[in-house]
């Protein structure tokens, strides 16, 4: 929990920020997410898949990568914060890893798909609504999308094909956002996202006033 310092005999605990960041196959949002890894002053949440790991990818650092049984186990155990299926694919972010760390007053970042994204907005639980700062990359155009998934050359043709029909679709939900960073150029991007990190860490309501010394009677 940060503490921040006050002259008085109390001083501030500020509650834990959940970032949300969704954008598009092929907007950037991969390498702003491991740009942003690089200063860690929040957790990052890794979520299940079960899709292959790319080369190079790490088992729990990038996604902890799982077969459709153990996925659907992790479904009936209640574990998910939320899933989808995404590119054919079941992506799912791991509730008490979360939880537990924004109680603690820890930031985290998850990377979610606008669907994963909706079902957090509309989770009941106060600690999610509370700490929730959700952030939408709008990519350049289909175009330039289509050039860089093509360039990563990680995804077949029919894949690049149904992201590019995804990106399409995802790029009408930017309204649902708290915030929209219009993608420019990675250094750009990462400035932005900075820029919202340090706003949504100065809100008045994510502070409390706490006693600084128990006193017991
Ligand atoms: P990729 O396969 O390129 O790593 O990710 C594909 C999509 O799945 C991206 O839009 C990414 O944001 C989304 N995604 C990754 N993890 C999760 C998750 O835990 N839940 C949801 N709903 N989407 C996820």
């Amino acid at each position: 929990m940060e503490q921040i310092p006050s002259n008085t005999r109390d001083h501030f605990q500020r509650s834990g920020i959940l970032f949300v960041i969704s954008a598009p196959s092929g907007a950037g949002k991969t390498t702003l997410c491991t740009a942003l890894r690089q200063k860690p002053d929040f957790v990052y949440s890794v979520s299940c898949t079960t899709r292959l790991p790319r080369p190079g990818e790490i088992e729990g650092e990038d996604y902890y990568f799982l077969s459709q049984e153990e996925f659907e186990k992790k479904i009936t155990e209640d574990a998910f914060l939320e899933y989808a299926k995404v590119h054919g694919h079941c992506y799912g972010t791991l509730k008490k890893p979360v939880t537990e760390q924004l109680q603690r007053g820890i930031d985290v970042l998850i990377d979610i798909d606008t669907h994963g994204a909706g079902a957090i907005r509309a989770n009941q639980d106060p600690i999610i609504q509370h700490a929730l700062a959700d952030v939408f990359i709008m990519p350049p155009d289909l175009e330039e999308l289509r050039r860089r998934l093509e360039r990563r050359g990680t995804e077949s043709a029919a894949e690049v094909e149904l992201r590019l029909t995804n990106a399409a679709r995802e790029m009408e939900c930017w309204r649902d956002y708290r915030y929209t960073i219009i993608s420019g150029s990675m250094e750009e991007n990462i400035e932005k996202f900075r820029a919202v990190m340090r706003a949504e860490r100065y809100q008045s309501r994510r502070f409390s006033l706490v006693p600084k010394f128990s006193t017991s009677h």
